[in-house]
């Protein structure tokens, strides 16, 4: 199967998937999940019609930023950020998806403001409290959120998990319908720097169950690319 026709056949199951919730399928964007594909691959997806690209690593999105594999497409950086390459990625792309700690939201928020700008961000939570992962604890959202003032130079956008790993069909429904929840809560929050949008959930594996607790963002790699080859 070629990247065009995967993104086609990943089109109709969520087309599928929101029908079955009630949903509009337009309110679900597919974000490719491009780590470890090169250049031409991100550009197939891209012709495909992915609405964006995601990137793990800060060393593959420089050097896919200098190919201009992206091609106007909006980028979001999804994988694990360290504090000393927040320079990278602040202004280079238009969200960071994976921001799982305060130190590293402040780390951001002080890189922006050197660069006169505001960062849109999500919340990493670690939905399934899994010791290995990093994210928030879902009862940490709600009192962040009412602080997040002190971080004037990020806007949160919404929320983003990946949840266990999971060796039956269905079983992460419950951890997506719990982000449901904590995602409808932090909508209700007016502050000046909170404009809650996008919930990011769902992978190659589970994203139908994803959309039908709610996702408006789903990030797949391997059915769009197939396996990757570490
Ligand atoms: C790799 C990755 C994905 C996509 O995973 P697949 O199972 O290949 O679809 C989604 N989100 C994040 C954060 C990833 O690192």
């Amino acid at each position: 199967m070629s990247i065009a026709e995967n993104v086609a056949s990943i089109r109709s199951a969520m087309a599928q998937a929101a029908r079955e919730a009630g949903r509009d399928p337009g309110e679900v964007k597919l974000c490719a999940a491009t780590k470890m594909n090169d250049a031409d691959a991100v550009r197939q997806a891209i012709a495909a019609g992915v609405d964006l690209c995601g990137e793990n690593r800060v060393q593959e999105l420089t050097e896919k930023l200098r190919q201009n594999a992206y091609q106007g497409a909006p980028i979001h950086f999804i994988g694990h950020l360290q504090t000393n390459k927040v320079r990278q990625v602040v202004g280079k792309v238009d969200l960071i998806q994976s921001v799982g700690s305060e130190h590293l939201l402040s780390a951001i928020d002080r890189e922006a403001r050197k660069q006169g700008i505001r960062q849109d961000i999500l919340l990493e939570v670690n939905i399934g409290s899994e010791e290995s992962k990093t994210g928030f604890a879902a009862g940490d959202i709600l009192p962040l959120i009412d602080k997040i003032d002190s971080f004037p130079n990020i806007c949160v956008r919404g929320l983003m998990a990946i949840p266990p790993i999971s060796q039956n069909p269905g079983d992460n429904l419950k951890f997506f319908l719990k982000m449901r929840q904590i995602y409808v809560d932090i909508r209700a929050k007016k502050n000046d720097n909170v404009s809650v949008d996008c919930l990011s959930m769902g992978m190659s594996g589970d994203f139908a169950d994803a959309i039908r607790a709610g996702s408006t963002m789903i990030r797949v790699g391997t059915a769009i690319f197939g396996a990757r080859s570490y």
